[in-house]
């Protein structure tokens, strides 16, 4: 495999990103601390622009085009935020966008995706291949394919916002992060290694959907159906070629929590940090509460991934009656 990313490639990266992509906050709750009894630092995506991480390594990568790749276009697949932020990168860059989304994306991701200006062809998630379909695209228009995780520039892209983490909150214990197709793990690995080497790093998917772990543990890249959980963010059927190398030799471990315990997590983030965080959003902190016990007096670094949920949803989802 050539260009598998590396630390350097992420300081290249947040060179490019600067002054389109913001830099997100990172918060405390002593709230948060107390019932988990770790110091916990929060990294909000879902502050960053268009709502998630995913602009962080769209704009990375569509910033490396040529002339003629920005005249002819890009194209891209994706449950939605990473179709937003190619959309918005796009925009910005002035490069033709067309994305490939199911049917039954969430309404708020396709509203938006259409509001920065990018193209959308509609597939079904359970029975097509838009894989194929983007290539067919790409080879018959000239675009080119940004996928949404397995791609060295979209892995460094993602690797900008735990760079940022650490620079601002010094050595971590250990480091959560949502996980569905890898990118943003990947990245966030290659950057905790550089800059905290005693740091665990950990990969949260949903339960229903766990075939990283499963590849993780065997070795191999293991592809299952599209899950179904409310983390839409994360139903992804496998691994990538770069983001397996660089979890199986970077990653501690991989978790998985299921969708009742996203809810709760979503439901504390609202209640006492005040913030709207999607289910995929949540995998980390839901993960983070499950180990309590091991994480007894540590410094643990949370990635908040992204906030974009259609708000009947949201509300549909916290009212029901939480069991813990
Ligand atoms: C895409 C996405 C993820 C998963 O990222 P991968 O790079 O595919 O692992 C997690 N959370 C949110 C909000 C996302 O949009």
């Amino acid at each position: 495999m050539k260009n598998i990313p590396v630390y350097d490639d992420v300081i290249a990266a947040a060179r490019r990103i600067e002054g389109h992509a913001y830099r997100t906050p990172v918060m405390t709750s002593r709230t948060a601390d107390e019932m988990i009894g770790a110091k916990l630092f929060f990294k909000c995506e879902n502050y960053q622009r268009m709502g998630a991480f995913k602009f962080r390594g769209a704009f990375n990568a569509l910033s490396q085009f040529s002339g003629e790749q920005r005249r002819n276009g890009v194209v891209t697949y994706s449950s939605g935020n990473h179709a937003q932020a190619i959309s918005l990168a796009a925009r910005i860059l002035n490069i033709p966008a067309t994305i490939i989304m199911p049917f039954d994306a969430p309404a708020v991701k396709v509203a938006a995706t259409e509001g920065y200006g990018g193209k959308i062809v509609f597939y079904d998630r359970y029975t097509g291949d838009r894989e194929q379909i983007s290539r067919e695209l790409s080879e018959k228009q000239g675009l080119t394919l940004i996928p949404p995780y397995d791609h060295p520039h979209v892995i460094a892209g993602q690797g900008t916002a735990a760079k940022e983490l650490f620079e601002e909150v010094g050595e971590l214990d250990a480091l959560f992060v949502c996980l569905g197709g890898g990118g943003l793990l990947s990245g966030s690995a290659l950057v905790a290694r550089h800059f905290s080497p005693e740091c665990e790093i950990y990969g949260v998917e949903p339960e229903a959907g766990n075939d990283a772990q499963q590849s993780f543990r065997q070795g191999k890249i293991v592809h299952i159906d599209t899950p179904k959980t409310i983390a839409d963010g994360a139903q992804t059927r496998h691994l990538g070629q770069y983001t397996f190398d660089i979890i199986r030799k970077n990653v501690d471990d991989i978790f998985t929590v299921s969708d009742e315990e996203l809810v709760d997590a979503m439901r504390f983030y609202a209640e006492r940090m005040k913030m709207v965080v999607e289910p995929t959003g949540c995998l980390s902190f839901a993960a983070v509460r499950q180990m309590s016990t091991q994480l007894q007096g540590q410094r643990v670094g949370i990635i908040v991934s992204g906030g974009n949920v259609d708000i009947e949803r949201y509300c549909t989802l916290l009212s029901k009656q939480p069991k813990t």
